[in-house]
């Protein structure tokens, strides 16, 4: 690995922003306090993806006195991945470490992160060592889904790390030119590759606010995610169907026998119905299957942009 120098280098902040009013006088004072003496320039680049409680005006407000800060307001609320790739399109530094502005990405971390960056790595990620301050349930579901996804990848994503990391420019490029809609942030980030290395790190509660993520929508991104990182729930079903398969026939043969030797059987009707509905099951679960893939294929194929932006601010050009 070669190593690099931080000094005349710049760093970008991505924060996605969703409702997050409250958070944004406590959220700025913590990095002035956390990232002054980092040695490097600093670009601040806030996405206001489609808040409807003033973040757009309080940042506005703190852009007119602050050059740091970057402003990209989206039309509506995309979600918090497309307003990570907003923001990573956006950002100029050598370095791009995006943040929750929550402050549940603790920005004192960035400074162990700049130096292992300077010793040739590509890629810091924080890895949540503790995930306490998580409700148990959310805790359990988190848990089920690193497994069953590093079950199913082939590009096994390091189980409890989130968005929150460094990146070098070599990285975001790579990133920035993949051209899928779906972006599911953490996969991509695994799926990239490059010299990568975690720095373990406790999560503390969020400080303000409410979590925009309810279950419901959890568990559309984690379909996302498995469904964009593995076709192996597609193939599944053929074995599936081939074992059903040779059971019927086992089944049918043995009926058949008996019927010739024993004379015939009076005709069950639960059992019969019990195949039915069994059969009947497996198809549904296989279209829905199906339908997840080519939902996504729509979705790709209609080449939509992954957001739009309805404003920006502190960007020269
Ligand atoms: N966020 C966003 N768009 C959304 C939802 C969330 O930009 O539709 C932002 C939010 O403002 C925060 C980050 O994504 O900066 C993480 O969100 P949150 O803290 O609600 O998620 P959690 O920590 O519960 O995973
Ligand atoms: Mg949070």
């Amino acid at each position: 690995m070669t190593p690099r120098r931080r000094e005349g280098r710049r760093l970008s902040l991505i924060i996605p922003m969703h409702d997050e009013a409250p958070m944004l006088p406590v959220l700025f004072d913590r990095l002035d306090e956390a990232l002054g003496g980092l040695g490097v320039a600093l670009e601040i680049v806030c996405v206001d993806d489609g808040s409807r409680d003033g973040t757009w005006s309080a940042l506005a407000e703190r852009a007119v006195s602050d050059p740091r800060l970057k402003l990209i307001r989206l039309s509506r609320n995309f979600g918090k991945e497309a307003a990570l790739t907003a923001g990573l399109d956006a950002a100029g530094g050598d370095m791009v470490v995006p943040l929750d502005a929550d402050l549940q990405d603790p920005p004192e971390l960035i400074s162990e992160f700049v130096t292992l960056w300077e010793q040739g790595y590509d890629v810091v990620y924080g890895v949540r060592a503790d995930r306490s301050a998580d409700t148990r349930a959310k805790r359990w579901s988190a848990g089920l889904f690193y497994d069953l996804f590093n079950r199913l990848s082939d590009q096994p994503i390091p189980a409890s790390t989130g968005d929150f990391r460094l990146m070098d420019r070599v990285v975001v490029e790579a990133l920035k030119a993949l051209p899928e809609r779906n972006r599911f942030m953490k996969g991509l980030f695994a799926w990239v590759g490059f010299r990568q290395v975690g720095v373990p790190y406790v999560r503390p509660v969020r400080t303000a606010g409410t979590t925009s993520w309810r279950y419901r929508r959890l568990f559309r991104f984690a379909l996302d995610g498995m469904t964009s990182f593995s076709t192996r729930p597609l193939r599944i079903w053929t074995t599936v169907g081939v074992v059903a398969a040779i059971l019927a026939l086992a089944a049918a043969a043995v009926i058949v026998v008996r019927v010739l030797v024993v004379g015939r059987d009076v005709p069950g009707y639960a059992s019969l119905m019990v195949v039915i509905l069994f059969a009947f099951a497996l198809q549904m679960i296989a279209l829905g299957v199906l339908g997840e893939y080519i939902g996504r294929m729509y979705q790709e194929v209609k080449g939509r942009p992954v957001y739009l932006i309805s404003d920006r601010r502190g960007f020269d050009a």
